[in-house]
């Protein structure tokens, strides 16, 4: 019972055990995917400001607008570089020249009117992205140093393709570069959302105990966090983090697949352990329960040795007196009147005249003697016993018919014709013998045992050395 207890207890504490380590496989994953969205963040910032670097640079060369792009080298590389698509020096009247040198006239366009009015204060500006040719454009200006133009480099927002590293995680995790209302400028890796996609369009059911427009107001909110949520019946989890520019932000869309990998991977250190103390246990209680069965065992033998001392004649090794009356009884009472049995009472002969003429040490020899050999003569499962001094008794079971009495009669009779004692001059053993009947002549022990003796009483009357049948 003690040890029960000490088990369930201990399986208790290893079920929470390992409930707080998928908890914190669970938070190791998602710090990991949280600070990696920090980082591809942290690039995709430090790319654009060094993008807006080299506007301002060529900004300060400008002193003639019409130089045929010899005033923006450094938008001339970004644009041989692949990442912009188009570099312009823009006059106050939208009279540009482009990186090849043609003269254009920008002013109707809508993303020189926003950088325009962005670099007015003497700054430069990144704008928010406009559609050209179904790409998101951003246009990135500075102001020349009179105020007067402005250097401008258009990137499309693709070039985020570049920014995050594609191995990162299980490979299945996409990045997004979402503007300020939630719809993707740039998807790059993985498979789920594209380009055009509002992340609020229903394609990313957003589960958990948050209502959607909640989960709305966090994800184009000024924090960064961590949203569950499920793409065609697949579980993802969505980081999210602002870039502090334009409400532009970086999301990951993870795999559930990888917060599972994570939280096993977690977990498997600390199985292995669980599994070594379920075994220690099982061990530990085997060898309790063979132990516990060991001793009750040798208990139990114990037991039956003492019993059997405690039945025993110590003299002949037969039954004492009590535990014969007790074993016949018993057997009678079990099997009823149904099964006819046969009960004889030994007497030996002049056994006083033995230990007077050869001694009492000669007397036991006989006893044992008897005690040893008449049972051999019998079945095992007969009842032997010693009812004191020189008197035997025998419950023969099962004596079915005519047949079988005499039968039984004659081998008793000629154990005691053949039974010989002492070393050199040998003592022929002889005993007047009862013989009663089950259930005829008596139906329990002291019945059986008054008529066997009257049939001793007789046997000895008649001469000794002979079997009586009580009533014969
Ligand atoms: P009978 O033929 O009429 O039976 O005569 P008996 O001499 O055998 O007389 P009885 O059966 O009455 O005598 C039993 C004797 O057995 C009496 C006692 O001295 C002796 N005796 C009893 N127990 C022991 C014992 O343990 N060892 C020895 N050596 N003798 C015993
Ligand atoms: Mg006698």
């Amino acid at each position: 019972m003690p040890t029960g207890v000490l088990l369930v207890y201990i399986i208790c504490l290893i079920v929470f055990a390992s409930d707080s380590a998928k908890n914190n496989g669970r938070a190791y994953a998602e710090e990991k995917l949280i600070s990696y969205d920090k980082s591809v963040s942290d690039k995709l910032l430090y790319e654009l400001d060094a993008m807006k670097t080299a506007a301002e640079a060529d900004a300060l060369r400008i002193d003639d607008s019409s130089d045929g792009g010899k005033s923006m080298p450094f938008i001339s590389e970004l644009i041989k570089g692949g990442s912009a698509i188009e570099g312009y020096i823009a006059g106050s009247d939208g009279n540009a020249v482009d990186a090849s040198g043609n003269k254009v006239d920008v002013s109707g366009e809508d993303w020189y009117t926003k950088a325009k009015e962005g670099t007015s204060g003497g700054k430069s500006t990144i704008t928010e992205a406009d559609l050209m040719d179904d790409e998101y454009v951003i246009t990135i200006a500075a102001p020349s140093s009179d105020g007067n133009s402005l250097a401008a480099v258009r990137i499309p927002a693709d070039f985020f393709k570049t920014v995050p590293s594609l191995s990162e995680f299980d490979g299945r995790t996409q990045y997004l570069f979402t503007d300020a209302d939630g719809v993707v400028m740039c998807a790059v890796g993985g498979k789920g959302v594209l380009k055009g996609d509002n992340i609020f369009d229903g394609k990313i059911l957003f589960a958990g105990s948050e209502p959607v427009a909640t989960t709305k107001r966090n994800l184009l909110g000024d924090h960064s966090g961590i949203a569950y949520c499920s793409i065609s019946g697949e579980e993802r989890a969505l980081v999210y983090r602002p870039l502090k520019l334009n409400g532009w932000k970086v999301m990951e869309l993870a795999t559930g697949n990888y917060i599972d990998t994570e939280v096993t991977n977690y977990f498997a250190p600390s199985k292995k352990v669980y599994i070594k103390i379920i075994i220690a246990l099982i061990v530990f209680l085997a060898y309790i329960l063979i132990m516990n069965f060991i001793i009750k065992m040798l208990y139990e033998q114990d037991q039956k040795r003492l019993k059997s001392k405690a039945e025993t004649d110590l003299l002949t090794g037969v039954l004492n007196k009590i535990s014969t009356e007790q074993t016949i009884q018993d057997y009678l009472d079990m099997v009823g009147e149904k099964e006819p049995g046969m009960f004889l009472l030994f007497d030996i002969d002049n056994f006083k005249k033995i230990n007077d003429t050869r001694g009492h040490a000669f007397g036991d020899e006989v006893l044992k003697a008897v005690g040893t050999q008449l049972p051999t003569i019998y079945r095992t499962t007969d009842i032997v016993g010693r009812l004191g001094g020189d008197e035997f008794c025998v419950f023969l079971k099962d004596i079915p018919n005519e047949n079988a009495r005499l039968h039984m009669g004659e081998i008793t009779y000629n154990f005691f014709r053949d039974l010989k004692v002492g070393e050199y001059a040998k003592y022929d053993v002889t005993a007047s013998i009862g013989a009663a009947m089950f259930p005829k002549d008596g139906k329990n022990f002291s019945e059986l045992y008054k008529s066997a003796d009257k049939a001793v009483y007789t046997a000895k009357e008649r001469g000794r050395d002979r079997l009586v049948f009580y009533g014969e």
